[in-house]
C-alpha cells in the first residue's frame, strides 16, 4: 500500500450541512458559500507528529498530511514556505508591545503570501485535471498563480484592475498568463470573467470559490505554531482583503488543537483593513453577521481593496470565536508605519503589512493590547513590489564633486 501523503477526506460547506467529494474539481456549495477541506485527523496523528515534521524539508509541504495534494510528485514547488518569524522588539517597543514578532511573507516566491495559496491551489487543480485556471485579482494573486501555472505547465487567465500595482502586470505576462486589465475594481474583473466566452475545463479559482487556496494559506498558521515550539502567541494580527489568510490561520490552529499539538487556547485574532475599504471592520462594529459591500473602495494597500469579500462572514466568525477585534487605519497612518518599520528594523514591508503596525499602536493605546502580550503580526508581502510608497530623492553630487561634511 502506498504511504498516505494527504489525509484529506471530503469537503464541507462553511454555511450549510452539505458535504461533497474531494476527488473531483469543485467550486462553491450549491448554497453559494465556500467549501472547506476536511481531513482524517486520526490518520494524521498516526502518520506524523511534531517530531517527524521537524525532520522534514523546510517548506510548506512538511505539513503534507494536512494539505490536499495527493503525492509529493504532484506538488508544484518554487521554494515556498518556512518564512522567518522575526522578533522586532525595537519597533515593538515604539508601539508599546516589546514582545512583537513578524511573520515575514515577503520572502516567498513572487514576494507575497499569495504564493502559498497558489502552490497548493495550482498543484491540486493540475492533479484533478483542470485544463487551466481563471481568476480576477488585485495583482499579487495573479502574479503568484501565473508563476505556479507556468511551473506546472497549466494555462492561466487573469483579469486585474488597471489601478493594480504595475509590477503585477509584468509578472503575469512574463509567466505567460493570458492577462487583461479592467477599468474598475476586482468585482468588475470578476464580472468580465463570468461573462467570458467559455474556455473548456478552466477552473474558476477566485478567492474562496475553490477550496484549496485556503489550504495553502493555512500553512502560515501551522508555521507560526511550529516556530513558537508548538504553542500559540496571545494575539495574531493580520490584514484582511478577501480574508483568506485570517480564516486559514484559524482553520490551521483549530486543526492543531484537535490533534492536541497545541493547547486548548487560541490566540485572539485581529483583522486589519484600510479606512478606504473596511467592510469587515464595519460589520464587526455593527455586530452584523454578514458583510455589506463597501462603496467607492480606495486605498494604497491595494491587496485590501475587496469591497464585498465572499468569506467575510467567516472572518467575523473567527473574530468572535477567538475574542478578537477588527481595526481600520488610514492610508496616511499605514504609510507612516511602513517608514517606521523600515527605519526601526530594516524591514520594508508592503502597505497591507504596514497597516497592522498602525493597528497595533492603536490597540495598545486603547488598552486592548497589554504591554506584556506576545503579538505575531503577518507581513503579507515585500515593500519592494510597491516602490512608489517610499519615494526617495538623495542629494545629487556632480562627478568630481565632494560630499558635504557630516
Ligand atoms: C491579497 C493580499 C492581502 C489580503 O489577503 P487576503 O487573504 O485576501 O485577506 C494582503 N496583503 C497582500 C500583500 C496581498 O497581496
Ligand atoms: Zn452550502
Amino acid at each position: 500500500m502506498a504511504a498516505t501523503y494527504s489525509a484529506l477526506t471530503h469537503l464541507e460547506c462553511s454555511r450549510c450541512p452539505a458535504t461533497c467529494d474531494a476527488g473531483q474539481l469543485q467550486g462553491i456549495c450549491t448554497c453559494g458559500a465556500p467549501l472547506l477541506a476536511r481531513y482524517d485527523l486520526a490518520v494524521t496523528a498516526a502518520l506524523c507528529s511534531p517530531g517527524r515534521i521537524a525532520g522534514r524539508r523546510p517548506d510548506l509541504w512538511r505539513y503534507h498530511e494536512l494539505l490536499p495534494v495527493g503525492s509529493a510528485e504532484t506538488a508544484v514547488r518554487l521554494g515556498e514556505g518556512m518564512t522567518p518569524l522575526l522578533a522586532i522588539a525595537r519597533l515593538g517597543s515604539e508601539l508599546g508591545v516589546p514582545g512583537l514578532l513578524m511573520k515575514d511573507e515577503g520572502l516567498l516566491p513572487t514576494g507575497t503570501f499569495k504564493a502559498r495559496g497558489a502552490a497548493v491551489g495550482v498543484s491540486r487543480a493540475a492533479e484533478l485535471g483542470a485544463a487551466g485556471v481563471a481568476m480576477p485579482t488585485n495583482g499579487n494573486a495573479g502574479a503568484a498563480w501565473a508563476a505556479y501555472c507556468a511551473r506546472a505547465g497549466l494555462p492561466c487567465l487573469v483579469v486585474m484592475p488597471a489601478g493594480a500595482p504595475e509590477i503585477a502586470r509584468s509578472e503575469c505576462t512574463a509567466a505567460g498568463a493570458e492577462t487583461y486589465l479592467v477599468d474598475g475594481l476586482i468585482g468588475d474583473a470578476a464580472r468580465l470573467l463570468a461573462d467570458a466566452p467559455a474556455r473548456p475545463g478552466y477552473q474558476d479559482v477566485s478567492t474562496l470559490k475553490e477550496p484549496y487556496r485556503l489550504e495553502g494559506k493555512k500553512t502560515i498558521g501551522l508555521e507560526i505554531a511550529e516556530q513558537l515550539g508548538w504553542r500559540v502567541p496571545d494575539v495574531i494580527v493580520c490584514p484582511v482583503g478577501g480574508g483568506v489568510a485570517l480564516i486559514g490561520i484559524v482553520k490551521a490552529l483549530s486543526e492543531l488543537r484537535e490533534l492536541g499539538w497545541i493547547g486548548p487556547e487560541l490566540p485572539r485574532l485581529v483583522a486589519v483593513q484600510a479606512a478606504g475599504c473596511a467592510p469587515v471592520v464595519r460589520a464587526f462594529q455593527q455586530r452584523a453577521a454578514e458583510i455589506e459591500p463597501w462603496p467607492d473602495a480606495r486605498t494604497v494597500a491595494f491587496g485590501l481593496t475587496v469591497p464585498a469579500p465572499l468569506g467575510g462572514f467567516l472572518v467575523l466568525q473567527a473574530l468572535a470565536a477567538t475574542g478578537g477585534t477588527a481595526v481600520s487605519v488610514t492610508d496616511a497612518e499605514l504609510l507612516a508605519s511602513q517608514r517606521q518599520a523600515a527605519r526601526a528594523e530594516g524591514c520594508w514591508v508592503c502597505p497591507e503589512g504596514a497597516a497592522c503596525f498602525a493597528a497595533i499602536g492603536r490597540l495598545r493605546a486603547e488598552g486592548w493590547l497589554a504591554g506584556t502580550d506576545e503579538v505575531v503580526t503577518v507581513n503579507t508581502g515585500t515593500g519592494l513590489k510597491y516602490p512608489q510608497t517610499l519615494p526617495a530623492s538623495p542629494a545629487l553630487i556632480p562627478a568630481g564633486g565632494r560630499l558635504p561634511a557630516p
